[in-house]
């Protein structure tokens, strides 16, 4: 035997008996985005590596540490880490800014991070998310928030907590981000090796520290006290404000949480995460926010945008189990010709049937009927002889023998039941 090659670490096969579950995601994704005018976009799975680095930006851990790089005829090219870059660059190559505002999308599919696998991180992962182009009022934030609670009530998903805040505008954002550091300046020594590294790149991103010890000196009173004090312009308080009068006036409940700054440089005024209680430490299902000045960083006409993303595989862990779906009729029989015909006119009236191939022992196959259908439909030389088939519940064992031409709406009733 050759020697077996694995699954790369940090990727999964979702197997057959997985797959419903992702169907379910993805119907309920078309079904709610669609009542809200989302049209799905399907952009490539890797883009020029200069995408990313300018879209995402070169001071975040995904352009840094986490993506997949590789040179064909001397490009540089990477698999998509997320997809609000390529879906900006498809908004601006084909013109979409010229569509009546807004223009609204979504997407799913594969991302690919460079990351320690654990429970809930994985490199190959998914995401579904949804992008809106060409509004600046709050209430395009506000839409694409209730949009995602919707999402997840439509998924059963009814007692997650949304965070929200505030980033400012770039202007406003300056003088907050000189009073984080020179108050953390005395604690620089204390800070971990990320956040000496991202003091002077990318004072905010420091708030976003996952490791206790940093976590800890933001606790210090008088840090915590500029932390959490109020540093957004007139205007952008005015944006948060109405952002929030919208959700309250929605029901949609929400906390402000200061220290909220996404790991993503593009972000603008509002960014919100949705967190559950059941994922462990990877607790995010959602993340997103305002990103007004990334069309415009990626060549295209200034266009204010907001968007968010989501994780299908922790969005699947939070959803029990889907049984899965059993045929509607599996034909037993030793013509496996007469077999063949009955089952295409019943799979042409929209059953799902299957037969044995093999030839296999009558009783083996009334066994794997039990197995895998809701019905037994025995043709043997009798029935076939006078055109009548015998159907036997399976739940119930009960058995009887019909005509051919009432086995539809014998079917039908109990599809329908
Ligand atoms: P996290 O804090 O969990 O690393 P993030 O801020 O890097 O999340 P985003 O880039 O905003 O995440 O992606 C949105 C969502 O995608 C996350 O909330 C999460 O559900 C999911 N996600 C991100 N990275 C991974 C991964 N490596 N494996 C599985 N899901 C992921
Ligand atoms: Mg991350």
């Amino acid at each position: 035997m050759s020697k077996f090659i694995h699954v790369v670490k940090g990727t999964k096969d979702i197997l057959p008996q997985e797959v419903e579950k992702w169907h379910n995601l993805e119907q309920k994704a078309l079904e709610i985005f669609t009542k809200y005018g989302y049209k799905e976009i399907r952009t490539p799975i890797f883009e020029v590596t200069e995408l990313f680095a300018r879209g995402v930006g070169d001071t975040t851990d995904i352009v840094n540490k986490e993506m997949y790089t590789f040179e064909k005829n001397d490009r540089s090219l990477t698999l998509r880490p997320e997809n609000t870059a390529g879906v900006v660059r498809s908004f601006i190559e084909n013109g979409m800014s010229r569509l009546s505002a807004p223009v609204k999308l979504w997407y799913k599919g594969p991302m690919f991070r460079y990351e320690r696998p654990q429970a809930g991180r994985q490199r190959q992962f998914h995401q579904v998310g949804v992008e809106l182009f060409g509004i600046k009022q709050p209430a395009a934030d506000a839409e694409v928030i209730l949009l995602a609670v919707n999402y997840l009530k439509s998924l059963g998903l009814n007692d997650l907590e949304v965070e929200i805040n505030s980033l400012g505008c770039p202007q406003c954002r300056e003088e907050y981000k000189k009073r984080i550091k020179e108050v953390l300046k005395p604690e620089f020594d204390n800070l971990c090796e990320d956040c000496q590294n991202r003091y002077e790149k990318n004072p905010l991103r420091l708030l976003d520290c996952k490791v206790e010890s940093c976590k800890a000196i933001f606790e210090k009173p008088e840090i915590k006290k500029v932390i959490q004090s109020d540093f957004i312009c007139d205007e952008c308080a005015q944006h948060f404000n109405d952002v929030k009068s919208y959700l309250d006036k929605m029901n949609i409940k929400y906390v402000v949480n200061k220290l909220l700054v996404r790991g993503l440089d593009y972000y603008n005024r509002t960014v919100f995460e949705i967190k559950s209680n059941n994922l462990g430490s990877q607790n995010a299902v959602c993340g997103g926010g305002r990103y007004d000045s990334l069309v415009r960083n990626l060549g295209g006409e200034d266009t204010p945008a907001v968007g968010w993303a989501m994780g299908m595989e922790r969005l699947n862990s939070l959803i029990p189990d889907i049984e899965e779906k059993r045929l509607d009729a599996y034909i037993v029989s030793n013509s496996s010709i007469d077999a063949f015909e009955l089952a295409e006119e019943l799979r042409a009236e929209g059953f799902n049937v299957e037969f044995d191939l093999s030839n296999k022992k009558f009783t083996k196959q009334l066994e794997k009927a039990s197995k895998v259908a809701k019905y037994a439909l025995i043709l043997g030389e009798e029935e076939i002889d006078k055109g009548q088939v015998s159907v036997k519940n399976l739940d119930t064992s009960v058995q009887e023998t019909i005509d051919r031409k009432n086995l539809r709406s014998k079917l039908q009733n109990d599809k329908n039941s």
